[in-house]
């Protein structure tokens, strides 16, 4: 009889011998998802390229050397601020090649909507790298307004204004006409029509009016609120009616210069950009027929991320096309029905943040130790019978010994009850609590011989069907969830998990990950894998003493702006990297914004630091007074306790 021994450093052994870089890659879908960014370097380290391919190559590992050297500490958020350049550049010149082989009449004017990441090195970088396409700025709400009249010089480039606007909005945005930029307020409820058009006559300046139509074509997925007749923003047809009539009568149809749609974010299939995109150039057609002068068709953002890497649309956080069909599609599509309709070819707007942030940016952490459910250790000494031991221990070894492939349903069912009398018996104080342990030890060491039997094989007995993904050890990982990928949480969104370094050694140990809030949802349980997705993921056994890091990638959009402080873990560390091709390791760090200190987050949460530093100094205080502590201890502590709240809210080490 053949028993398959859980797995363990030592029976791993011979699994490596096959294993090679090529694996990893592929296991853990670098080429999939890294868009040409990523891939893994000889010494199996994880590496950027930030300008894409046959570019410089950043090694990840070198850049936690140079955080560790910083004495920064993990986590820390990793901006490839020369991504975020190649990704401006690639959505501009992927529209100007489309535009010019299909001889398209009007031109492409980006903007960026800057709630996707509002980090001013963000926003400057996009705008840098974006400048010689008049790439302009996008805004949905009064504080972002301040920001992008203020960053968005260029005359040129198109400032977009969504969201509700009070009457402080809309004086904002005529200031930007003031200053001679070309500020659209969209509008997005029809009550805001004429207190713009009142505003701008007692301004005494001419506004750019964009109107944002409801389509009926609705986006898929996670955020396909955003379109349809009940949608949150927009006009309805009989509204944008109105709104034609409103203008009209006011004699100001000639601002009418920009129709918005929006379907949703992370569109994963090109039906619906079609789909939408062809409903919105009838309506602009239309309202182009109605004596509207519209010159920009704003199709708004959705455009997806492929972080799977699977290509495909079954996933909500894949996609089944690339830029250049999305590009090719839109401008194909407007260009087609404006022939069919006979109007003038728009300028092309589009709002995308996720495509132009997600991948720059990645959260970089160290894995400080793992939860295993039967460790190799326990099992190997559970497995040596005992002279004296009771029979409910000898027979659920005879249970775990017996495991064959024929016998799978039947041996975990016998070892459940056996377990189950165990544990009756334990409640009547019939049988101690190491006989418990070597018990459930001999069910584990049974689970995981399960696990080995089962693995490959299409046809599993019911019960022991996810027990791999229950027996997976936990790894845990020094960041939080809810600070750095608030999405995985909140729309299972999912993000590549890639060990930094080892990858060039077979990962042996069923992982899911756990983070440091004491949330049971603060944890990992979808993965990529390969170009699908698990529960698990394989990665290395930890080794004493040796500090493991694991990166989380694709963070760039959305998340580290949206995170919460959940537990009080603040924000993290963040170093931006450029690219420097006179340095030997081809980088250069040039900005380090150290995250929130446990001062910060306690006085967000209206704590006045100062006085519970008084308050601790006080207790200490009367200790001493009664001669429980020396004085010069209690001068210690105090200061040990300050120095905390000077620190990083996340763990620094043992
Ligand atoms: C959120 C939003 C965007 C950005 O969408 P992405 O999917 O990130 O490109 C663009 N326009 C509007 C109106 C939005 O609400």
């Amino acid at each position: 009889m053949t028993f398959p021994e859980p797995k363990s450093d030592a029976t791993v052994a011979t699994k490596p011998a096959k294993w090679s870089i090529d694996h990893a890659a592929q296991y853990y879908n670098v080429t999939g998802w890294g868009a040409g960014f990523f891939s893994i370097n000889e010494k199996g380290h994880m590496v950027v390229h930030p300008m894409g391919p046959g570019g410089p190559t950043i090694d990840v590992m070198d850049v936690v050397e140079d955080i560790q050297e910083r004495r920064l500490g993990f986590p820390c958020v990793v901006r490839f601020q020369d991504v975020l350049r190649a990704r401006v550049k690639s959505i501009n010149e992927t529209f100007g090649r489309a535009i010019a082989e299909l001889g398209y009449g009007g031109r492409y004017y980006g903007v960026f909507p800057i709630k996707v990441n509002q980090m001013r090195e963000v926003v400057e970088e996009v705008l840098d790298a974006g400048a010689p396409y008049h790439y302009g700025l996008e805004a949905g709400s009064k504080g972002e307004l301040l920001i992008v009249l203020a960053m968005n010089t260029d005359p040129e480039a198109i400032t977009v204004c969504n969201g509700y606007k009070d009457e402080e909005f809309l004086r904002l945005a005529l200031l930007g006409r003031k200053l001679g930029r070309k500020i659209v307020v969209v509008i997005e409820k029809l009550s805001e029509l004429p207190h713009l058009l009142r505003l701008s006559d007692e301004m005494q300046v001419e506004p750019m009016i964009g109107l944002r139509v409801k389509l009926t074509t609705k986006g898929t997925g996670k955020w396909e609120g955003s379109s349809g007749d009940f949608a949150k923003f927009g006009l309805t047809v009989p509204e944008l009616i109105d709104a034609v009539r409103i203008l009209k009568e006011k004699g100001r149809e000639s601002c009418a210069r920009l129709l918005h749609f929006h379907v949703g974010s992370q569109l994963t299939e090109i039906r619906v950009v079609k789909d939408a995109v062809n409903e919105g150039a009838r309506v602009y057609a239309k309202l182009r027929k109605m004596g509207l002068p519209i010159d920009y068709f704003d199709m708004g953002g959705g455009l997806g991320v492929d972080y799977v890497g699977s290509h495909s649309a079954g996933f909500s956080s894949s996609m089944n096309y690339t830029l250049e069909e999305y590009v090719s599609d839109v401008v194909y599509n407007v260009q087609r029905i404006c022939k069919d309709e006979e109007v003038p070819e728009p300028n092309i707007v589009s709002e995308s943040g996720r495509a132009i942030t997600a991948h720059h940016a990645c959260v970089l952490m160290n894995v400080f130790g793992s939860i295993e459910i039967g460790s190799p250790e326990e099992i190997a000494l559970a497995s040596q019978p005992r002279p004296d031991e009771p029979d409910v221990v000898r027979e659920m070894r005879e249970i775990v010994d017996s495991l064959s492939p024929r016998n799978k349903a039947e041996a975990y069912h016998d070892a459940a009850a056996k377990k189950e009398e165990a544990l009756q018996m334990f409640k009547l104080g019939i049988l101690g609590l190491e006989e418990r342990a070597l018990v459930e030890t001999l069910f584990w060491k049974l689970c995981h011989g399960l696990v080995a039997l089962n693995r490959g094989k299409k046809r599993l007995p019911r019960d022991t069907r996810d027990l791999g993904d229950k027996i997976a050890d936990q790894y845990m990982a020094n960041f939080s969830l809810f600070q750095s990928a608030p999405d995985h949480w909140a729309f299972d969104q999912l993000f590549p998990v890639v060990p930094l370094h080892r990858l060039g050694e077979a990962p042996t140990r069923d992982c899911t990950i756990v983070d440091i809030t004491c949330d049971s949802d603060g944890k990992i349980e979808q993965f990529i894998e390969g170009e699908g997705v698990d529960e698990t993921l394989s990665l290395h056994p930890l080794r004493n003493g040796e500090p493991y890091f694991i990166g989380l990638f694709m963070t760039g959009a959305y998340q580290d702006v949206m995170g919460d402080m959940h537990n009080l873990f603040g924000r993290v560390n963040e170093v931006h990297v450029f690219v420097d091709d006179e340095d030997p390791e081809d980088f250069y760090i040039e900005e380090v914004i150290p995250g929130d200190t446990v001062k910060d987050v306690l006085a967000s949460v209206q704590y006045d630091t100062p006085d519970l530093a008084r308050r601790v100094k006080g207790a200490l205080d009367q200790r001493v007074k009664e001669g429980v502590l020396r004085p010069k201890e209690g001068v210690q502590l105090q200061d040990f306790y300050e120095s905390v709240m000077r620190g990083y809210t996340y763990l620094s080490g043992l």
